[in-house]
């Protein structure tokens, strides 16, 4: 008989597994335990819309067995089975779950671990078999076939015979190596602390032979149905891992036995990372929804607020029919009841995260934080008294991300405002010179780098009473050092001055002024009404923009030597003054980061003023 080749991915994956060097090679047996256990739920989800097919809880079960002679290891369930047509095309290609497919091999070789916590499903097998041998037959189907693969070489596929529907995967144990005890999934107490580790709460019995006895090892009780006092902290990982609701180790594990107005159990996770595509349109925020044990949706999005999107998990409810539809389950009330329980306690989760592990808390909010933010942005700031005691920005004096609460509670008396600064990164922020004035205050400025960050606070508009301010805000409310009077004459000669550059700067700024900010730096650009520089910036770069601009201050550094300069060319040489106003007003434009519009002009500009 032919041997057919498997499909390029494959082989490059069966390659990984033939020669992995991961060290939980035990996992073999979730995976096909798990599967067994799917197949079976596809023969109960067909009897709850058929009549014709009845499910007997009795009938159904898997079952393992060890012929340490042999060396073969048969795991055997009363699933659906497979057609020859499914055999080829469910065995002899992967990653049909999806999790596989966005890894690149690369990243799978520099490390092994990842192997373990992937969707690699059956094709583990091989990490502890030499030849792996399928017997199968589907369900309404009177023909049973082989599928048999020794691995990288191909498989077979041929008819043969089986009474029963179902599926009879029987693995010849490797020999034993130097490193690598194979023996041990030959025997029986080791079989059984696996399926113990990893399959416990498998809902149909997993059944197997000791001492000519045979016994159902799994407890069949699902992880959130026991007690949490016999939990430990790896059954929830391993339940996290096994449900492959993220391919980390989560932060925190939630277990809620609610028993109030609704009656719910719910095991959730906050995970480290967020998955690859969190930030993008494509990822889908939900949990799975379980009927009193049984699975009747992958992910539940309406048990989820999009601020929280990221957390993972399950709920299971004794209230909620088995049959309801998509459309009829947006509109059950119960299932709002659990939405809005579940979305307190994350948020109390969150908050003695933040409260008691703070390292933690940073670690989340690094990953998250930006789903925080966008949640006070969005619905018109419906969510932000949820959110805002959650949310942290850098501090210019902490030198980390600080709460707003701890901001506040340490203002000094006089200070009137929430100081912020935005712009690229720390250190850029750190640099610009309209910062300068309320850093020498004393003041503690929040530094903002995530392009929602000043939409976010615009939203929130102030904290505990206390209002936002911008460090380009035209008024600061701080008081100006006294001392410096100046006689009307020359107020007059300065108007003058900024009138002329003004009006030769007409098209880009809205104004030009004596700064009152600056103190070593000569020039800077502040705004005036809502939409701050870095505003502009963001929604410049979005698709379709409406060309918003900021409103323009230039601001000039009276008591800097280059004002002198402007006021000496105002007097003598106007050809001059529009030379330096062109170049102060470019500086600035450097300074925030903003595009110059001719940068030929503006060198030839600056080749003028050296020869
Ligand atoms: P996944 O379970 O993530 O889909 P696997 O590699 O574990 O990926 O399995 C691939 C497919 O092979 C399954 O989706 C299923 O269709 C089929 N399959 C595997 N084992 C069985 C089984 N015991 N009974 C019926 N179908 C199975
Ligand atoms: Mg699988």
């Amino acid at each position: 008989m032919a041997k057919k080749a498997f499909k390029a991915e494959s082989k490059r994956l069966l390659d990984l597994m033939i020669h992995s060097i991961y060290t939980q090679k035990e996992i073999f047996l979730r995976e096909l335990i798990s599967n067994a256990s799917d197949a079976i739920d596809k023969i109960y989800y067909k009897a709850l819309t058929d009549d014709s097919l009845v499910f007997d809880k009795d009938n159904y079960y898997i079952k393992l067995a060890a012929d340490k002679e042999k060396r073969l290891l048969t795991i055997t369930d009363t699933g659906i089975g497979m057609t020859q047509e499914d055999l080829e095309n469910n065995l002899g290609v992967i990653a049909r779950s999806g999790s596989f497919a966005f890894k690149q091999e690369n990243e799978l070789k520099e490390d092994h671990s990842i192997i373990g916590q992937f969707g690699v499903g059956f094709y583990s097998s091989f990490m502890v078999a030499d030849v792996v041998t399928v017997v199968s037959k589907a369900l309404g189907s009177d023909q049973a076939y082989k599928w048999e693969s020794s691995g990288a070489d191909g498989y077979t596929i041929e008819p043969c015979d089986k009474e029963t529907v179902g599926t009879e995967i029987t693995l010849k144990i490797k020999e034993n190596t130097e490193d690598e005890h194979y023996d041990e999934y030959l025997e029986p107490y080791r079989l059984k602390s696996i399926i113990k580790k990893y399959s416990d709460f498998i809902r149909y019995p997993i059944k197997m032979a000791q001492d000519g006895e045979e016994q159902t090892v799994n407890s069949m009780v699902p992880i959130w149905r026991k007690n949490k006092n016999e939990l430990t902290a790896e059954d929830y990982e391993n339940f996290y891992a096994e449900k492959r609701y993220g391919f980390d180790k989560p932060l925190k594990h939630l277990h809620i036995q609610a028993d109030g107005a609704s009656v719910y159990r719910a095991i959730l996770y906050i995970p480290e990372k967020p998955p690859f595509d969190y930030y993008t349109k494509e990822y889908e925020k939900g949990l799975e929804l379980y009927s009193n044990g049984v699975l009747i949706m992958n992910k539940c999005a309406d048990l989820l607020p999009d601020y929280f999107g990221f957390v993972k998990g399950m709920v299971d409810s004794e209230d909620l029919s088995l049959n309801i539809s998509r459309e009829m389950l947006q509109h059950d009330r119960q299932l709002k009841l659990i939405a809005k329980n579940i979305t307190g306690k994350i948020k109390s989760q969150l908050q003695s995260m933040l409260k008691d592990e703070r390292e933690a808390y940073e670690k989340f909010y690094q990953s998250f934080g930006r789903q925080l933010k966008f949640g006070v942005y969005s619905d018109f700031g419906m969510n932000k008294e949820t959110l805002q005691d959650l949310l942290m920005f850098y501090s210019s004096k902490e030198k980390k991300p600080v709460t707003l609460d701890e901001y506040v509670s340490r203002m000094p008396e006089d200070q009137k405002y929430i100081y912020y600064a935005s712009g690229e990164s720390i250190d850029r922020i750190e640099k610009l010179p309209k910062t300068e004035l309320v850093l020498d205050k004393g003041y503690e400025v929040l530094f903002l780098t995530e392009d929602i960050d000043e939409f976010a606070l615009k939203v929130l508009m102030s904290y505990k009473d206390k209002s936002f301010k911008s460090v380009s805000d035209g008024d600061l409310g701080i008081e100006a050092d006294a001392g410096e009077s100046k006689t009307e004459q020359e107020e007059g000669g300065r108007k003058e001055l900024f009138d002329y550059m003004k009006t030769y700067l007409s098209d880009k700024v809205k104004d030009v002024r004596a700064s009152k900010r600056l103190k070593s730096h000569p020039v800077c650009l502040t705004t005036e009404g809502e939409v701050s520089i870095e505003m502009e910036k963001i929604l410049q770069a979005m698709p379709n923009s409406q060309d918003v601009k900021a409103d323009k201050v230039l601001e000039i550094n009276v008591n800097h030597p280059v004002f002198q300069s402007l006021q000496d060319a105002h007097e003598k040489d106007k050809e001059k003054l529009a030379l330096y106003t062109n170049l102060l007003y470019h500086q600035a434009l450097l300074i925030e980061g903003l595009p110059i519009q001719d940068p030929v002009a503006f060198t030839n500009d600056i080749c003028k003023v050296m020869v």
